[in-house]
């Protein structure tokens, strides 16, 4: 009998499988229909030695100490600040958009006060914010939003950005000062031996069973257990009742190139000529030194696996029935990007999954607890992420 069966060997199940067998002593297994662990963050090396991640990017960034301070327990961390150029008119020009990229796209010298300005003369005054295409059209004006943000969006959601919420455009800023910075959380970094090791660490636990190939509806009425977490798409468990929950797909194109280095930043976005969104080269976000590289092109896709919620109001409606329905029943627990709609990054589903966990349990640690290593400070965890010497690992 297990005291857990955990649908999903992503973020969301493999923390609370993590959690429930070392701090709970639970008995605890893990389905996946895949034939890996990690769900979508999974990294490998591939054929030619390079590791890479199978679903794209997947840069870790969080503002909360409790989730960097967790992931330490199974990871040592390479610092890495990420960066990314966007192909527009011609030339490589920095994302989010901020002094230089107006200074090379216009051939100005402008300063910060004067962007600052610059910037508001092309905004359009819209009097509530409410869709992705008001955020930038708000901001920076008709011209830079048709130049970054409108293609792009229209190709990665097969919408226009006035169909969909704020929140997705507003996860890229404006800036008038020169940070080239994609993200400015407190903590960022590469798991350094990669995400698919960090998962091994997180569940290598006696109490921890793993079935992978495994789609639980072949299983479920088999295996004893006695809750459930589920962390795959929400609509799918019941069985589209409410009719399907649009997520958007992507089809990842990986090429390995036979020279060292190919992009000239770690990503390229495309937002207007190419029918990808970007390009990725892994090694500038790993570090790992090779004399080949490898990189991912992404091209938006309306049909196969479940990638991105679709933020859009129908949408958050529909889900709102799944929900109810989900709360209405027992002993299954719904966490995760799929299975609660969310567009969430990795750290919003470990704090999610952290956060259920503490409501599974009163977390009263158990003898086996001692096998956890301890929570180590997070000053202390930063003084070692930035004393470290990337080009020596
Ligand atoms: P998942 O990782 O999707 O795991 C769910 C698992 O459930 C899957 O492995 C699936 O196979 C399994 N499953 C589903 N149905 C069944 C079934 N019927 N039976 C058995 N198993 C099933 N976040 C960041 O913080 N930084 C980034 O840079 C970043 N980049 C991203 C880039 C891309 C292209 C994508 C798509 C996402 C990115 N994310 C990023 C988001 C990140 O991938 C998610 O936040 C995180 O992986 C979600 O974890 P999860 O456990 O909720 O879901
Ligand atoms: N976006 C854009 N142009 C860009 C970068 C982003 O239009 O150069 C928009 C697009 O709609 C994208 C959203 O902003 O889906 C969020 O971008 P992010 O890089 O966070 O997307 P993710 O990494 O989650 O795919």
């Amino acid at each position: 009998m297990f005291d857990y069966l955990i649908v999903g060997a992503g973020f969301a199940g493999s923390v609370l499988a993590e959690r429930l067998a070392t701090r709970s002593n639970k008995k605890v297994l893990i389905v996946d229909k895949r034939n890996h662990i990690g769900g979508n963050a999974y990294d490998h090396y591939n054929e030619e030695g390079v590791l890479v991640h199978k679903y794209g990017p997947h840069i870790f960034h969080t503002n909360s100490r409790e989730v960097f301070d967790y992931l330490t327990n199974f990871t040592e961390w390479r610092p890495y600040e990420h960066r990314v150029l966007a192909s527009v008119d011609g030339q490589f020009l920095p994302i989010p958009i901020n002094l230089d990229t107006i200074n090379k796209l216009y051939g100005l010298s402008l300063n910060s006060f004067e962007v600052e300005q610059f910037l508001e003369s092309l905004a359009e005054s819209i009097p509530v914010i409410k869709t992705s295409e008001d955020v930038v059209v708000s901001k920076v004006g008709r011209e830079l939003y048709e130049k970054f943000f409108r293609n792009y969006t229209r190709k990665q959601w097969g919408m226009d950005p006035s169909e969909l919420d704020k929140s997705v455009t507003s996860r890229v800023p404006t800036r008038t000062n020169r940070d080239d910075r994609y993200f400015t959380d407190t903590y960022q970094a590469m798991p350094l031996h990669g995400y698919t090791r960090m998962f091994e660490r997180m569940l290598d636990h006696p109490n921890i069973s793993i079935m992978l190939n495994t789609d639980y509806h072949d299983v479920v009425s088999f295996i004893p257990f006695k809750e459930m977490i589920f962390t795959g798409p929400v609509d799918e468990y019941f069985d589209f009742k409410f009719g399907k929950l649009p997520y958007r797909s992507l089809e990842f194109k990986h090429e390995t190139m036979n020279c060292e280095n190919f992009l000239p930043a770690p990503v390229v976005n495309y937002p207007n000529e190419q029918p990808y969104t970007r390009i990725t080269e892994f090694k500038a976000l790993t570090g790992q030194k090779h004399p080949k590289t490898s990189i991912v092109y992404e091209y938006p896709q309306a049909e196969g696996d479940p990638y991105y919620p679709v933020p859009r109001p129908e949408n958050a409606e529909l889900y709102n029935k799944y929900k109810k329905l989900a709360d209405q029943t027992p002993n299954v627990h719904f966490v995760g990007r799929l299975a609660t709609y969310k567009y969430y990054n990795m750290d919003q589903v470990v704090a999610q999954a952290l956060t259920l966990y503490k409501k599974l349990t009163t977390d009263k640690p158990t003898e086996k607890a001692a096998t956890t290593p301890p929570i180590t400070g997070s000053a202390s965890i930063m003084e070692k992420i930035l004393s470290r010497d990337p080009a020596k690992e």
